[in-house]
C-alpha cells in the first residue's frame, strides 16, 4: 500500500505546533490545519540539510537570471 507515503508527502512543517502537520493550500501559502497557521516545506533543520546537500552536488555557481522583457520582436 502506498497510501501512506503518499500522506507523508502530503504533510509539511508547522513550526507553531512544532511537527509535520497536514495543510491547506491557497494560492501561494500552506496552513496547518490544526492551528491555521502558515506552514513551510520542511523545517528549519531538515532545510538547512536540505540546502546543504544541494550545495554539495553542485559546484559554486552563480545562477544566470533569464533576461526578461527581450522576447518581442517588432514584425518587419
Ligand atoms: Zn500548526
Amino acid at each position: 500500500m502506498d497510501f501512506l507515503s503518499d500522506f507523508q508527502n502530503d504533510r509539511k512543517w508547522c513550526p507553531a505546533c512544532d511537527g509535520y502537520v497536514s495543510y491547506l493550500m491557497s494560492i501561494d501559502k500552506s496552513f496547518c490545519v490544526q492551528c491555521g497557521g502558515e506552514v513551510r516545506l520542511f523545517s528549519e533543520e531538515d532545510w538547512i540539510a536540505f540546502s546543504e546537500k544541494m550545495d554539495a552536488r553542485k559546484p559554486r555557481q552563480r545562477r544566470k537570471k533569464p533576461e526578461a522583457g527581450k522576447g518581442r520582436r517588432d514584425s518587419a
